[in-house]
């Protein structure tokens, strides 16, 4: 028997995520972004329930191969451009779109021999001061880009710091229409939470939007927002079970450090999870978990291979029974990431990057 740890990758929540995204820009295309082999899931688990998508965004060149490999022959967008002038070698045979948010990553371009040239998204910083150019450099990167033999399209785009949140997206859509003004083509702003936030406006869905973590059911604004409200469906579980049951009396505490002192007589469940797994150490006492569908919460410090839960309410569960660590349950019950990342003081993205490697993961 292997050890009962798995990650179930669940398509028609992908599938239908996808179609939220649509949902909420009608009229734009949407890129599905499948970067950190798509936020943990796997690119190859994750492909035919995206595929409904306009086009996939990614960072890495082997990822891009990947998706070319398993048939795709649309857009496929590098979001962060070329890291070396050969990059634009492979970009040219898988056709690939790039980013170019540096002079650097023009010239290499202008050295570049191509038969067939390139699309590019010049990217604008207008406030995350991450990527981009400024808006006083960005018209001058247009007109030497629209100059090159090497590029026979250049699109627009943006990246939102705080479509989630109170600041916002007026500052910076404001500051990416001024620098835009009067450029002809395809514009892309919107993330996750620009799409389900601010997608009423036209400006902001423009051309192409940018799903993530709602195409892998993540509220990007959890708490103010929840899945439900947003109607996602959690695309990845981790679910474990209950590998031994301790009685606990007032007094005895549970884990490393003895952290958790039980105050009365307690029912406690060992799972078969632990951080090597990718669950977070820093969920501390108290996150919630499913066991055979009901809510409990852990108790103690998360060691390597295990945790615990509390029983105490759960009279019925004991060993083997199924502990849902998050995404879908039993019986229709949901444990969404967001919960348990906020209670490891994170956010749900981490989580679904982290899990390891020894996690064997199942596709339904
Ligand atoms: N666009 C860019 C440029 C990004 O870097 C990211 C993710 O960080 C996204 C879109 C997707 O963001 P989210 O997962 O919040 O939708």
């Amino acid at each position: 028997m292997p050890r009962p740890i798995e990650a179930l990758i669940h398509q028609p929540a992908l599938a239908h995520n996808i179609r939220r995204a649509r949902a909420c820009a009608p009229d734009a295309q949407v890129f599905a972004i499948v970067k950190a082999n798509a936020y943990g899931h796997g690119i190859e688990n994750s492909f035919e329930a995206l595929r409904s998508a306009d086009g996939f965004a990614l960072l890495d060149l082997d990822e891009a191969q990947r998706l070319r490999n398993l048939g795709w022959r649309g857009p496929i967008l590098l979001l962060e451009g070329c890291f070396e002038t050969r990059d634009l070698e492979l970009c040219s045979r898988l056709k690939l779109w790039h980013a170019v948010h540096h002079e650097q990553q023009i010239d290499w371009l202008a050295m570049h021999k191509t038969h067939e040239p390139h699309r590019v998204f010049l990217k604008l910083n207008s406030g995350m001061n991450r990527l981009g150019f400024t808006p006083s450099a960005f018209r001058a990167a247009w007109t030497r880009l629209n100059a090159l033999p090497q590029v026979d399209e250049i699109s627009l785009m943006t990246h939102f710091s705080d479509a989630d949140g109170p600041r916002g997206i007026a500052r910076q859509l404001a500051v990416f229409q001024e620098a835009t003004a009067d450029l002809p083509g395809e514009r892309s702003l919107s993330n996750s939470a620009a799409v389900l936030r601010h997608a009423a406006d036209a400006s902001v869905r423009a051309d192409w939007v940018r799903a993530g973590i709602m195409s892998y059911g993540g509220a990007p604004d959890y708490p103010e927002h929840d899945i439900a409200h947003w109607d996602l469906k959690p695309t990845m579980t981790l679910r474990s079970k209950v590998l031994a049951v301790q009685h606990l009396h007032a007094g005895d505490s549970v884990g490393y450090g003895s952290t958790f002192i039980a105050d009365r007589d307690m029912r406690i469940g060992t799972v078969a999870c632990g951080y090597a797994d990718g669950y977070p150490r820093h969920a501390g006492h108290g996150t919630p978990a499913l066991v055979g569908g009901q809510r409990t919460t852990t108790v103690g410090r998360v060691s390597m291979d295990m945790l615990a839960v509390d029983l105490t309410g759960l009279p019925q569960e004991g060993v083997g029974s199924e502990v849902t660590l998050w995404g879908q349950g039993p019986h229709g019950g949901v444990l969404p990431i967001d919960e348990v990342a906020r209670a490891a003081g994170t956010i749900g993205y981490e989580l679904m990057c982290a899990v390891t490697r020894r996690v064997p993961v199942h596709v339904e």
